[in-house]
């Protein structure tokens, strides 16, 4: 079975070299859907906690909300750069505090002090799919990933091997001990 956690992202960006109106810097309120599957577990009677899900891919979704999304050979990167720099706001500013964790990536490096994230390819929906299964694979056992931005929607489903041991009384992630970080429940 499934749990699915849904999340919103406000970002800007463009299709760089694109031959279309998206060529130029929009904005969007993006939705994505992360489906997560594994055995029931029993204890909790839930494949896993929609809340820590949530907090899981939060922590780096965080870095596209409210961010710019720039490909690493558009032009555009070193203007805003060179604006944020003179402006001071490059490395940060007081009012910049919904920060996520920093990340780099084959994909994408986020810059969350400037709310921005540079891509090697377009960010598309396609795009923007690959890049999150990349940054949390090894965090959830993610079976479908959907992401819908203004007129475009696109999904993919993943293989699940393996289940994950979790724990009886609140259903997150047991470490590799078998001990639940969050209650200190021990497998026997
Ligand atoms: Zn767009
Ligand atoms: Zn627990």
């Amino acid at each position: 079975m499934r749990s699915i956690t849904t999340f919103h992202l406000q970002y800007a960006h463009r299709f760089y070299g694109f031959k279309g109106e998206a060529q130029y810097l929009h904005g969007h309120t993006g939705t994505m859907t992360i489906e997560v599957e594994d055995s029931i577990n029993t204890g909790v009677n839930m494949v896993f906690p929609c809340n820590e899900i949530k907090k899981t891919a939060w922590s780096v979704l965080k870095n596209f909300d409210h961010a710019l999304i720039l490909r690493k050979d558009d032009p555009l990167l070193p203007a805003i750069l060179d604006v944020y720099d003179k402006q001071g706001i490059k490395n940060g500013a007081l009012q910049n505090t919904m920060i996520g964790t920093a990340f780099k990536t084959e994909l994408a490096e986020a810059f969350p002090k400037c709310r921005l994230v540079v891509t090697k390819e377009t960010m598309t929906v396609e795009g923007m799919i690959k890049l999150t299964y990349d940054l949390l694979k090894d965090k959830l056992n993610i079976a479908k990933i959907t992401f819908v931005s203004g007129d475009n929607t696109a999904s993919e489903e993943f293989e699940i091997c393996d289940t994950v041991d979790r724990c009886p009384c609140c259903g997150i992630a047991l470490d590799e001990n078998g001990i639940c970080p969050k209650c200190g429940y021990r497998k026997k």
